[in-house]
């Protein structure tokens, strides 16, 4: 069997989130920008704010953890837990391939 890609995958997976934090980014400043809405519109408007806030959050620490783990690889750690130093378990790696823990190591 082929060994993917892995940094491909997490470089593609890296721009990825930074063109959605960007979308975010947007928004935003287009909100900003809308003052004359009426209450009703600012409501749905505030709902919607605080979906993407909470999406760019979970997009901005998805990248830092996309960049953490392109950095280990870079440094030919890509495949060892950043806590106890094992390799990380293949099918791990492959279903998460930003993790830099082992399995034993995420938990704590
Ligand atoms: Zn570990």
């Amino acid at each position: 069997m082929d060994k993917p890609d892995r940094k491909a995958l997490l470089e593609g997976l890296r721009a990825e989130l930074r063109e959605r934090i960007q979308r975010y980014e947007d928004h935003r400043h287009r909100i900003s920008g809308v003052l004359d809405k009426d209450l009703e519109d600012q409501a749905t408007q505030a709902q919607n704010d605080e979906v993407v806030d909470g999406l760019e959050e979970e997009a901005t620490e998805e990248l830092a953890q996309v960049e953490r783990a392109l950095a280990r690889i870079n440094a030919q750690l890509g495949e060892r837990c950043e806590k106890c130093g094992d390799p990380i378990e293949a099918g791990r790696l492959e279903a998460l391939p930003y993790t830099t823990r082992c399995k034993n190591c995420v938990a704590s």
